[in-house]
């Protein structure tokens, strides 16, 4: 019995030359798709981040922006915000963080199942920005391990599009031994 290929869909030429494939090649040929467990792993990882938005301060308006239908983050597929840290893998730390917030941002991280990224979004979650203070962070990486960091007051969409990109690439190369990361590495001393 010969194998027959109709419809749509099929390139011309192609039943004759899978008529004279070796039984390797049909099998390739008829949509065996050969690559490494972590490479498709990594591929579905890095186009379904599901956002944590740890929106604080007036970065927040320009995340509303890149959230917005102009910029689209369906197209990269981090569109979703996820309100609950144990239904969300992208911590996005949205402005400023004072020393009195910092334990409920590590408590946050904490609380999200790994694998998980941060993206620190701005020039004040990146290191205190200008709030050279007492009472700011100096950068939320004293606190979680950052990921990406995007600069600007506050960055532009475009910026913040690159940083998603790059954290992309990023997902792509991790190896399944870089999880877990395991808990953040500081406690602060500051109670909830
Ligand atoms: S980086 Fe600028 S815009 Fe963003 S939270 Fe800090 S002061 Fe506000």
């Amino acid at each position: 019995m010969g194998i027959e290929y109709g419809g749509s869909g099929v390139s011309p030429g192609f039943a004759p030359r899978l008529q004279n494939a070796s039984d390797e090649e049909r099998l390739l040929e008829g949509g065996v798709v050969v690559t490494r467990l972590e490479a498709v792993v990594n591929w579905a990882r890095k186009y379904s981040f599901f956002q944590y938005p740890f929106v604080t301060a007036c970065c927040g308006m320009e995340f509303m922006s890149v959230a917005g239908p102009k910029y689209d983050l369906d197209r990269f597929g981090a569109a979703l915000p996820r309100f609950s840290p144990r239904q969300a893998d992208l911590l996005m730390v949205v402005g400023t963080i004072s020393h009195k917030q910092a334990p409920i941002l590590v408590k946050v991280y904490n609380q999200m199942t790994e694998p998980k990224w941060v993206f620190a979004f701005g020039a004040c979650a990146v290191s205190g920005g200008f709030y050279d203070n007492y009472s700011t962070v100096q950068g939320i990486d004293t606190l979680v391990p950052v990921d990406v960091y995007v600069p600007g007051c506050p960055p532009r969409p475009e910026m913040v599009i690159d940083g998603l990109i790059k954290l992309q690439q990023k997902v792509a190369k991790e190896k399944f031994s870089d999880w877990p990361r395991g808990a953040a590495p500081v406690t602060p001393a500051c109670k909830l």
